[in-house]
């Protein structure tokens, strides 16, 4: 495989919702190997002429209390060394969190590009609160709305080209 984008960030951010936004086709789900890692789904698609596999790696079980904060930062490491691009999910409506700052650290000692996305910015009203993301030191982000899709366009041309 080659273009890979691996989307990360701490359960509940709509790691998933934004996969399912952006893959026109899905490849072998890996299932579960102990019920909390590694059940990454895999999809491909395609912006702009440029094919790339975006990988959901929202393999812990999430919305449970059990999360723990390793396997999160199992499937950043994980990203880090296999994919092309990163994509780190936060959440405008939870706002920042220490989960989300623990992924930010990982994620700055990468050389692979990380694109920070706030996602859940469905209406302009949103748009205010997701500047506290800068305190991640991550530099500027994409607001998006994985469900309603606004943002996402402006999102892909970027990290297209970054592959
Ligand atoms: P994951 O745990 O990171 O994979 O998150 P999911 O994709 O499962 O989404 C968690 C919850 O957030 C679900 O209830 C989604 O419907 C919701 N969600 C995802 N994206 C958005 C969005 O753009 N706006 C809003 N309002 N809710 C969203
Ligand atoms: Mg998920």
């Amino acid at each position: 495989m080659s273009n890979i984008v691996a989307v990360v960030g701490r359960p509940n951010v709509g790691k998933s919702t934004f996969f399912n936004r952006m893959i026109q086709r899905r490849e072998a789900i890996i299932d579960a190997e102990s019920g909390v890692t590694r059940d990454r789904h895999y999809g491909k698609s395609e912006w702009n002429g440029k094919e790339f596999s975006l990988i959901d790696t929202g393999g812990y079980v999430e919305n449970s209390d059990d999360v723990f904060q390793n396997e999160i930062d199992k499937q950043v490491h994980l990203a880090i060394e296999e994919a092309d691009a990163i994509v780190f999910l936060v959440d405008v409506k939870d706002g920042l969190t220490a989960m989300d700052e623990d992924v930010a650290q990982l994620l700055r000692r990468s050389k692979k590009p990380v694109f920070l996305v706030v996602n859940k910015v469905d209406s302009s009203k949103n748009i205010q609160d997701a500047m506290e993301f800068y305190a991640l030191g991550l530099g500027e982000y994409y607001n998006i709305s994985a469900i309603n899709g606004s943002g996402t366009g402006e999102l892909l041309d970027d990290l297209v080209k970054a592959l």
